[in-house]
C-alpha cells in the first residue's frame, strides 16, 4: 500500500483498523515531500520534526482507546494560516523569519480533531494571484500536467493533493484560488459560503471575499472537513451562527440510481460565452449529459451582470488588499531595512519586502480609495457587486445550483503570460462571482484534456447551500484513476 496516496477515508481507515501507525503515514508522506520539493515546489516549509511528534502523540491516543475525526490524519496547510509554532509567511519575503504566535481558528478546530501539520504550501504572494508564480519563493510546478502552472493562489494545496503529496489540504478563495488550483490540478476544492468558516488568524486578502475551504482527493473528504472546519467563531464577527450539519450525510438518501431526482441545475449563458476552451466546452458538455442520465433537470439561466464581474471583483479586492497590507510596515511584523527616519523605513521595507504583484495591487487600491475617484471606481463597485449579487438570487430561485465551467481555460505553461497582468486577471471571469455574491462554490474533476491537462467543473449554491452542492457533487463525481 502506498500510504501517501491515500484519501482521509482510507487513512482514517488504516488507523482505526491498525494497519499502519501515523508515524508510518507521516513519514511516508515526509519522504515523498522531500524528495518532490526540488522539482514540484509545492511547500514553503515542511515540519518534518513536528509532525513527527504529532503523529507519535495521536498513535499513543489511539492506542488508549481514543477515536477523534481526524486523529492522526497528517494536512497540509496554505503558508497563510497561522499555525503556532510554525513560519507562517504568506509566500511574501516581507515575513520571512515570521512565526505564528497562535492557532488560527480553523487550525485549532483541525488540531483538536486530531489532525497533523505537515508543512505549509506555495502561494502566490498574500494570494494575489492565479498561478503561484507571484510567490516570494519561486514557482510551483503542476505535479499531473508538467510544466504547467498548479493554478493559484492556493497552488501549493492543489499540487500537493494532486500529486499525493498530502493526503488532503487547506486553501483560501478570495476570487478562486482554491477552485482554480483544484481545476488545474484535478482535485476537489470547496469555497464555502461567506461566513461559514472563521477567518481568524489567516492572513487577510480581501475580507469581504475571503474564504478557507478545503482541498482534497474526493467530494466524501472535502466534506469531513467541512464537518471540522465551519461553524461561528467569536473571533470573527463575520463568521455566521449558522447549525453546521453533518455533510457527509448529504448525500445519503439519494436514490442510487437517480441521485440528481428532483435537483434543478442551472445553466448560466454567460458563463459559456466566447474564449472557452474547446476540450473545457466538451467536459462541461458531458457534466450536463450526466445530470440528466442521473435524474437532473437542466434550465437556461441568466447572470446578466457577468462581464461586470471582473472589474468589480478587481477595484473591490485591490481596496480591501491595500488597506490590509498598511500593516506590513518593517515594525510589528517580519522583515524590517532597518533607517533612521522612520518613513524611510516603511519605504524601504515595502520596497524590498513586497513583489512586483503586491505593489501593482496596492497601487491601484489605494487609487480607487482616494478622494476623487472613490465614487467613480470604489462606490460604483460596490453598487455593481450588489448587481451581481441580485443576479445570482435571480438564478437561484429557478434552479438548486448552477453548473459552469471553473476556468476557460486548461493550465497554461510556467513563464507565459508572466508579464501580462490583466491575461491573467480574466481566468479568473468564471470565479469571483461566487466572492462577490457571498455564495458556495465546489469545483470537482471533470476529466483530462488530450494532452493530460486536468479539467473540473463548478456547482455554485445560495447561501448555505452546502448540503446541495455535496449532495450533486457525489453524484457526478468520477470514478477515481
Ligand atoms: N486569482 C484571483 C486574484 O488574483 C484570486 C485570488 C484569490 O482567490 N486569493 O485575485
Amino acid at each position: 500500500m502506498e500510504l501517501h496516496k491515500l484519501t482521509i477515508t482510507e487513512a482514517l481507515k488504516g488507523l482505526r483498523e491498525g494497519v499502519f501507525t501515523s508515524v508510518e503515514l507521516t513519514q511516508a508522506l515526509i519522504n515523498v515531500m522531500e524528495a518532490s520539493q526540488a522539482d514540484i515546489h509545492a511547500y514553503v516549509t515542511i515540519d518534518a520534526a513536528g509532525a513527527l511528534a504529532q503523529a507519535a502523540e495521536c498513535d499513543q491516543r489511539r492506542a488508549a482507546g481514543e477515536d477523534l475525526p481526524l486523529l492522526g490524519v497528517p494536512i497540509a496547510i496554505k503558508d497563510n494560516m497561522n499555525v503556532i509554532g510554525q513560519p507562517c509567511t504568506a509566500s511574501s519575503r516581507i515575513l520571512e523569519g515570521y512565526v505564528a504566535p497562535y492557532d488560527a481558528t480553523v487550525i485549532a478546530k483541525l488540531r483538536a480533531a486530531g489532525a497533523i501539520f505537515l508543512g505549509r504550501t506555495n502561494m502566490d504572494e498574500f494570494a494575489l494571484g492565479s498561478t503561484t508564480q507571484t510567490s516570494g519563493f519561486g514557482p510551483t510546478e503542476n505535479p499531473v500536467a508538467r510544466g504547467c502552472i498548479p493554478g493559484g493562489s492556493s497552488g501549493g494545496s492543489a499540487a500537493a493533493v494532486g500529486g499525493d503529496l498530502a493526503i488532503c489540504a487547506l486553501g483560501s478563495d478570495t476570487g478562486g484560488s482554491i477552485r482554480q488550483p483544484a481545476s488545474h490540478c484535478g482535485i476537489v476544492g470547496v469555497k464555502p459560503t461567506y461566513g461559514r468558516v472563521s477567518r481568524y488568524g489567516i492572513v487577510a486578502c480581501a475580507s469581504s471575499l475571503d474564504q478557507v475551504g478545503p482541498m482534497t482527493k474526493t467530494v466524501e473528504d472535502a466534506a469531513i472537513l467541512m464537518n471540522v472546519i465551519s461553524g461561528r467563531d467569536p473571533m470573527d464577527a463575520t463568521s455566521l451562527d449558522e447549525a453546521v450539519p453533518d455533510y457527509t450525510t448529504a448525500w445519503k438518501d439519494a436514490d442510487p440510481e437517480q441521485p440528481l431526482k428532483g435537483m434543478t441545475f442551472g445553466i448560466p449563458t454567460e458563463y459559456y460565452g466566447e474564449g472557452l476552451d474547446p476540450e473545457v466546452r466538451a467536459f462541461t458538455e458531458a457534466a450536463k449529459e450526466r445530470v440528466i442520465a442521473l435524474g437532473g433537470t437542466l434550465k437556461e439561466v441568466s447572470l446578466p451582470h457577468s462581464e461586470y464581474g471582473i472589474p468589480t471583483y478587481y477595484i473591490c479586492m485591490t481596496a480591501e488588499i491595500s488597506a490590509n497590507l498598511a500593516r506590513f510596515d518593517g515594525v510589528r511584523y517580519g522583515q524590517r531595512v532597518p533607517c533612521d527616519d522612520v518613513i524611510e523605513q516603511y519605504k524601504r521595507t515595502r520596497a524590498e519586502g513586497f513583489g512586483a504583484e503586491v505593489k501593482r495591487r496596492v497601487l491601484l487600491g489605494t487609487f480607487v480609495l482616494s478622494s476623487g475617484y472613490y465614487d467613480a471606481y470604489y462606490n460604483r463597485a460596490q453598487k455593481v457587486r450588489t448587481l451581481i449579487r441580485r443576479d445570482f438570487d435571480q438564478a437561484f430561485a429557478e434552479c438548486d445550483a448552477l453548473l459552469s465551467p471553473v476556468t476557460p481555460e486548461p493550465a497554461w505553461p510556467l513563464g507565459v503570460y508572466q508579464d501580462d497582468p490583466i491575461r491573467n486577471y480574466l481566468s479568473d471571469v468564471l470565479t469571483v462571482g461566487v466572492n462577490l455574491a457571498g455564495c458556495c462554490a465546489i469545483a470537482i474533476p471533470a476529466g483530462t484534456t488530450q494532452a493530460g491537462k486536468p479539467v473540473g467543473i463548478q456547482l455554485i449554491a445560495p447561501n448555505f447551500g452546502e448540503m446541495t452542492l455535496f449532495k450533486a457533487a457525489k453524484a457526478l463525481e468520477l470514478p477515481r484513476a
